[in-house]
């Protein structure tokens, strides 16, 4: 019997888009195994969002072809459509597979064709995943992007955005929750973006998707990521506010408190739409975790515009902030700009910003102490004192630590007194 690895680096969309490569190598009778050295194949899924994942998986392959001779490695992912990335790998990748050509790996492999003769025009999103979780799924609405901000790779990486009928979501939810899960997470480049029609040509918008998903019966969560703050609409986030199911968390990236940078970036949006949004939310979900994405030492940044971030951080008061370093991608537009910022500012910045985030996320988790909060479980670990320690989510998206008497609690929800807090993680003593 064939075996297959997936070794896959970067976002929710590449786990995700694992969990549907998964589903379809099982459905032509392969067996997934742990060890590349091991197995038939390997599949490769990339992220080029940054220079440093980039270079990982150049580091991989000459190692996997040393330890295992026979080897076919299929590379999908955000490289695959990269020329600059075919001419470093001329030779050692058998199979490029942009995402979207997944129905056609069979083909390429040399598997037995499976189900009708339409079989290779069905799109990539309607094979069946097989979820590495049994209560926590990725739902796909969508994939690529349009929006083109002037420092990212994605929109060439995974071309235009095409977004997925709203019936096949609902049904991919339906029987998700049909099954047991707990939690589902719509995702996509930018969610907030999606558009579906119905057959009488009515529009379905992303707040009237969550609102179809939302009706759902059960005990389960509803989350998405990650949205644009420019696609932020009110109804949007008054649909968050009052859904039965959605949980209370909000991560759309502002990448920049400067409106210059932002428009450099092609953003389309202003730092003070952006903390307008901020102020709805909290408005609407007084209660909603907060989150962002940062970069800094984007070309040209000065100290001035650098410290337009921090001023946005300091009146977001985020509970989250993923801060990166400006790389430069290939064949994006701000690439063509000078990377002038030196590697230690960009450090620094990166330091000074992450001391304004540990501030405001502790502040942020003192109104935790004493509450009683649902947890899904997704871990149990034993600590060094022997211990069964539990981490999970609440509802918004705090990571709460436990100690518990029993392995059993993973996928579970849970009530939990809150008795301690730190910046990134709260604790407290299992109730029931
Ligand atoms: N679609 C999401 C949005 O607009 O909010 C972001 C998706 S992007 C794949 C994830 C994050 O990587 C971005 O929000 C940005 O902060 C960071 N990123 C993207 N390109 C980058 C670059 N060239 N240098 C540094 N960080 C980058
Ligand atoms: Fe990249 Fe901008 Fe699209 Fe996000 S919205 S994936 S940052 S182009």
């Amino acid at each position: 019997m064939k075996t297959f690895n997936i070794f896959v680096i970067g976002c929710q969309m590449n786990k995700s888009d694992s969990e549907r490569i998964r589903g379809y190598l099982e459905l032509h009778g392969l067996t997934e195994i742990d060890n590349p050295n091991q197995a038939d194949f390997v599949i490769l899924v990339t992220c080029g969002v940054r220079q440093s994942a980039e270079d990982r998986i150049f580091g991989l392959i000459p190692n996997w072809r040393a330890n295992n001779k026979n080897l076919k490695i299929v590379l999908t992912g955000c490289l695959a459509l990269r020329e600059d990335v075919k001419d470093k790998l001329t030779g050692k990748i058998d199979v490029w597979l942009p995402i979207y050509d997944l129905p056609l790996l069979g083909n390429a492999l040399g598997l037995k064709k499976q189900l009708d003769d339409n079989y290779d025009s069905l799109t990539y999103l309607s094979f069946e995943p097989h979820y590495k979780s049994n209560f926590s799924a990725f739902l796909p609405i969508g994939n690529g992007c349009n929006n083109f901000c002037s420092y990212c790779v994605v929109p060439y990486a995974r071309g235009r955005e095409v977004c997925r009928p709203y019936q096949d979501i609902l049904s991919e939810a339906e029987s998700l929750i049909k099954k047991g899960f707990k939690e589902i997470i719509l995702i996509a480049q930018n969610v907030n973006s999606y558009k579906s029609s119905k057959d009488n040509g009515e529009i379905v918008d992303f707040a009237d998707l969550v609102k179809m998903v939302d009706q759902i019966e059960g005990d389960w969560w509803l989350r998405f990521s990650t949205s644009h703050p420019k696609d932020m609409s009110e109804k949007l986030i008054k649909t968050i506010a009052d859904g039965r199911h959605t949980c209370q968390y909000f991560h759309f990236a502002a990448q920049s408190g400067d409106d210059k940078i932002l428009e450099l970036m092609n953003r389309r949006y202003t730092a003070k739409h952006y903390l307008d949004l901020v102020d709805k939310i909290r408005h609407y979900s007084p209660e909603a975790m907060i989150s962002t994405d940062i970069i800094v030492g984007f070309p040209g940044e000065t100290d001035k515009q650098f410290n337009n971030s921090k001023k946005l951080m300091e009146a977001a008061r985020f509970d989250m902030v993923y801060i990166s370093q400006y790389s430069p991608r290939p064949g994006t537009v701000s690439a063509r700009l000078e990377d002038d910022v030196s590697k230690e500012i960009k450090r620094h910045r990166e330091t000074e910003l992450n001391d304004i985030l540990r501030k405001t996320a502790l502040e942020n988790n003192q109104k935790y102490l004493g509450r009683i909060v649902k947890v899904l479980v997704d871990e149990v670990e034993k600590t060094k004192a022997d211990l069964l320690e539990a981490s999970g989510k609440s509802a918004d998206f705090k990571s709460v630590k436990f100690t518990v008497a029993d392995k059993g609690l993973i996928g579970q929800f849970v009530l939990v007194k809150i008795t301690k807090v730190r910046e990134f993680a709260i604790y407290g003593e299992f109730e029931q």
